[in-house]
């Protein structure tokens, strides 16, 4: 029997208006399960239920609050293969990072359970005598969640869990694409001790449902991870209506190679940020910027490394690298490939559909060499393919790591404490790595960046009460 995945709307499951299939990318043959689409009107719905239901969990103690997420926490922990089957199967992740990313999903409500009883506060004296000052923090009131489908566990979680952590209701959009994630996640959070319709899953389309959620005059603020062009127009309308909002957008992050790195340590980070998750993450490493003296040794031992890697089915045993997410993502993974050759940028390796003798969105991970100006160097393709380009020395590089409207993140393999610290100091981004991949965060520290790939408060660790909370200054005369 295929099983459907639902809504979830004051506290009880809802059928939809229409559903469809949960494709795997892996096998288009042998579908997830089916979804049921829910339309503007329930997620108007869902934003109604949920601003009922804050102010009784905003007066919930911080104890009920923190046990509710731990149980969230232990549950997904507890169900971290299963669940990550489930995310491997709809995403295409291999499966190994499919359940790292469930136990991180788990890890994140567990933090946040101690954060709900950690709520930062100030007391202090006022410039007048007798009065007393406190600063608090309080709930903003109904949280519109907006994800992606590249961290379908992950990036929910991180939204979700502080969300509530500090008495906000919580109405979440779910990507097309991996509607049982999002289904998986609301059947454990249903079962977690939650009043009815404090949590709402809104199962539907990004311009129905998604743009119910942002004009639904009771949300008060939004959450959002995407795509630099959705975020534009989500910014445009919320500032129309003065909507508290944060954003996570793209990223087009460079990793800088230094003659005097540890050559197959770079190469190790490189293949990591590049290509793992299909490069499917913002903070992927696409731009590989390299000292010209190791240039010609560095792109050999990439080449190398890259025909070493094993595409195919997420959940196959021995699978490196799976599928392309979904068909849309495949198409403008080889336009971008096509760009590439028309403007001058040499494929060095790889770069053609596979046929691993199962219907599913395969490519093989493909290494350009670019020039600054090309697209295929500025623009984001969010696909396992990367571009190297040349750097005459340590200024040219950072220059070239700096040359691009995103700040997302960026690294530098050296084993110059010089060139490190210079470059962790001027890299303009709100993440920075040293002898690191590009992606690959900790949970419990902020995630964020500048120009165009962030906009607002940073998301996670303990950073994120500046977005789910709003600050209150009282001034009491004694
Ligand atoms: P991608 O191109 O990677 O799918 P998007 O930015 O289109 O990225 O999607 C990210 C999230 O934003 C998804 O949940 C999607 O449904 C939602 N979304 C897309 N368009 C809109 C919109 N006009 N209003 C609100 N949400 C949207």
């Amino acid at each position: 029997m295929v099983q459907r995945f639902e809504s979830y709307i004051a506290g009880r499951w809802v059928a939809g208006s229409d559903f469809a299939p949960d494709e795997n990318p892996s096998d288009l043959d042998a579908p997830v399960g089916e979804y049921a689409t829910v339309d503007a009107g329930h997620a108007r719905e869902a934003v109604e239920a949920a601003h009922a239901a804050q102010p009784a969990w905003a007066a919930a103690t911080p104890q009920q609050r923190a046990d509710v997420l731990d149980r969230v926490g232990s549950e997904i922990l507890a169900r971290k293969e299963a669940l990550g089957r489930l995310l491997a199967l709809e995403e295409g992740k291999p499966l190994s990072e499919s359940i790292g990313e469930a136990a991180r999903a788990g890890q994140i409500f567990k933090f946040f359970a101690g954060e709900a009883l950690r709520i930062p506060g100030e007391r202090l004296a006022s410039v007048r005598p007798g009065v007393d000052i406190e600063i608090t923090r309080e709930p903003v009131g109904v949280v519109g969640v907006i994800a992606p489908w590249n961290f379908p566990l992950a990036i929910p979680a991180w939204k979700i869990a502080p969300a509530l952590a500090y008495g906000n209701s919580v109405v979440f959009k779910p990507a097309e694409g991996v509607p049982g994630c999002a289904w998986a996640l609301a059947e454990i959070l249903s079962r977690a001790g939650l009043p009815a319709g404090v949590f709402n899953l809104v199962i539907g389309g990004g311009r129905s449902v998604g743009n119910a959620l942002l004009t639904a005059p009771r949300l008060d603020a939004l959450s959002f991870t995407g795509s630099v062009a959705t975020g534009g127009q989500l910014l445009r309308t919320a500032a129309g209506r003065g909507l508290k909002i944060q954003m996570e957008m793209g990223g087009k992050n460079a990793l800088v190679v230094m003659a005097d790195a540890d050559l197959e340590l770079a190469v190790r980070c490189a293949i990591d940020g590049a290509y793992f998750s299909t490069g499917q993450r913002c903070t992927a490493s696409s731009r590989l910027i390299v000292e010209a003296p190791v240039y010609e040794r560095f792109v050999e031992r990439m080449t190398q490394s890259l025909a070493e890697l094993t595409v195919g089915p997420a959940v196959a045993e021995g699978t490196d690298i799976g599928p392309v997410a979904n068909r849309s993502q495949f198409e403008q993974d080889l336009a971008y490939l096509e760009v590439g050759r028309s403007e001058g940028a040499e494929l060095l390796w790889g770069g053609r559909p596979l046929d691993p003798g199962v219907r599913g969105y395969y490519l093989q991970p493909a290494l350009l060499a670019a020039q600054p100006g090309h697209r295929v160097a500025m623009e984001e393709i969010f696909g396992p393919v990367a571009c190297v380009m040349l750097a005459e020395d340590y200024d040219h590089a950072l220059q070239l790591a700096n040359d691009t409207e995103f700040g997302l993140c960026s690294g530098i393999c050296t084993t110059s404490l010089r060139h490190a610290t210079h470059f962790k100091r001027h890299a303009q981004v709100g993440m920075v790595m040293v002898n690191l991949p590009t992606a690959g965060v900790d949970p419990h520290v902020a995630f964020g960046g500048r120009k165009s790939s962030s906009y607002g408060a940073r998301e996670q660790g303990r950073y994120a009460v500046e977005f789910y909370t709003t600050v209150k200054t009282a001034y009491t005369a004694a």
